[in-house]
């Protein structure tokens, strides 16, 4: 087939991820390299014409232009599919490019898709604004209410496409229950797990038939590189495979090599952050100047025992509502020194954003307060320095001092 592995099998077959992050997908070349190598370069050469033609007519497995393959960007996905409990993995220059290869791979003008209200905005402007050119149409569902993606379904629905936890409210979404009522109906069930990376959640093995990732945030984790990747069937890989070598936004060989190295410490650093997160959410929730934290971690959140159901740990994104506003939403975020502002998650480095004014900021104020989003909420992405530094660094705009956070964790 066009898109085969190319590792070696692992000596046994039901290795721990904790071994799969480091080992898995590893392809050697001639030269013996213990580590993977990267392979910049953007052709491949036949050992004669017959050769060529062989793998032109995809009778031959084999690397022959990096638009097509390229045996980095495959170390990388099957590592990746190893962690996720995949058949297969298909690497994309960014997570949006993942999201518009799986949709183009499987729909076409005049399909349906009911896609959850919590969505990234970029990916609501490529349903609405985008997709919609090409005769796709998409309805909003209310996220975690079951009956409403039921009433949603249409004759021509194909995909039903969500996120869970969503962005910034960590609302869930059961993956569960909503593929029940995705295979009764012949619908395709993508789940973007960019939040929680495999390490915590596998929407395949919940019963979806697509996860997809924007690399660019857990999978990477260190804020330096861009990538993307659609994991499931190789029946359902292979199209979207298919459509990423005609229409060309694959991931470069380099971005592969340093999402190979992210994978390695993933279940390190999204646990570590996880406990961080916990930490600082139980912070917040205690400080008087706080009206409202949101965390699936908190017994307080309303989905705690579903979160606990089907995620390993919380995650590493906190949102919270201060008292006092807008105005004094901005004077938190303006008073950190050490937390950035930046509208990037999933990095080491604690970033802090103010959702109403940037990655929500093009909806209309009534856009805003029906999905949740008040001008008083705060988004952080809770890195790995260490909690007490961080809530101290939150406390020169908010109030109270160190010593409020555990020092031990
Ligand atoms: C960032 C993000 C995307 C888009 O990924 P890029 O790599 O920026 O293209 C998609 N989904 C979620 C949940 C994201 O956080």
């Amino acid at each position: 087939m066009l898109h085969a592995p190319i590792a070696p099998p692992l000596p046994d077959d039901d290795l721990r991820a904790e071994t799969l992050a480091v080992r898995a997908g590893q392809a050697r070349s001639p030269f013996g390299e213990h580590a993977e190598a990267m392979y910049l370069t953007s052709s491949f050469v036949f050992e004669n014409a017959a050769q060529a033609a062989a793998r032109f007519a995809d009778a031959e497995e084999g690397n022959v232009y990096a638009r097509f393959s390229n045996p980095t960007t495959r170390m990388f996905e099957a590592r990746l599919a190893a962690l996720e409990g995949a058949e297969d993995c298909i690497a994309a220059a960014s997570g949006m490019s993942a999201i518009l290869a799986l949709c183009l791979a499987h729909l076409k003008a005049g399909d349906h898709v009911a896609a959850s209200n919590g969505l990234f905005g970029a990916t609501v402007q490529l349903f609405n604004n985008i997709l919609s050119r090409c005769g796709i149409a998409t309805t909003m569902v209310e996220a975690t209410d079951l009956s409403a993606w039921s009433a949603a379904i249409r004759p021509e629905t194909r995909l039903f496409f969500l996120e869970t936890p969503t962005n910034p409210l960590t609302r869930i979404v059961d993956i569960a229950a909503l593929s029940r009522l995705a295979r009764s109906r012949g619908i395709l069930l993508a789940v973007d797990n960019s939040f929680c990376s495999p390490a915590l959640q596998k929407p395949l093995q919940l019963g979806a038939d697509v996860s997809v990732y924007s690399a660019t945030k857990y999978l990477d984790g260190q804020g330096r590189v861009l990538g993307g990747a659609v994991c499931g069937a190789k029946p359902l890989t292979d199209e979207v495979f298919r459509f990423l070598r005609t229409a060309g936004p694959t991931l470069s060989a380099f971005n592969a090599w340093v999402l190979l190295k992210g994978l390695e410490t993933l279940k390190l650093r999204i646990e570590a952050q996880s406990k961080n997160a916990l930490a600082l959410a139980q912070w917040l929730e205690a400080h008087e100047k706080v009206a409202r934290v949101y965390y699936p971690g908190l017994a307080s959140h309303p989905q705690h025992a579903l979160a606990q159901r089907q995620q390993t740990a919380g995650g590493g994104i906190v949102s919270f509502e201060v008292k006092g506003g807008g105005a004094e939403a901005w004077r938190v975020i303006d008073a950190c020194r050490l937390i950035s502002i930046t509208a990037n998650l999933g990095d080491v480095k604690t970033t802090i954003t103010h959702p109403a004014s940037t990655t929500h900021g093009r909806l209309s104020q009534e856009a805003r307060a029906a999905a949740g989003i008040s001008d008083s909420l705060i988004r952080l992405s809770v890195g790995l320095e260490a909690p007490p530094d961080i809530a101290r660094d939150l406390a020169r705009g908010i109030g109270g001092g160190r010593g409020q956070i555990a020092e031990g964790r």
